[in-house]
């Protein structure tokens, strides 16, 4: 397993990191909202409370 910060080979330790100091670079981004969320989903949500007046009960029975 690799880094998803710098690449480099994981540390047991720090898992998924390889040091402390990814694993921190990591939390920083999730807080500072960088990292992508599975924005599409999310916009489409958005989009839908939007025009909730019209599409609100379609969605209600697409969940069921
Ligand atoms: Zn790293």
């Amino acid at each position: 397993m690799t880094c998803p910060i710098c690449r480099k080979d994981s540390n047991e330790r720090f898992r998924p990191f390889c040091s402390g100091r990814c694993a921190d670079v990591d939390l920083g981004r999730w807080l500072g909202g960088e990292y992508s969320l599975p924005g599409p989903d999310h916009d489409d949500d958005h989009d839908d409370r939007a025009k909730a007046g019209e599409t609100g009960p379609q969605k209600d029975r697409q969940r069921q």
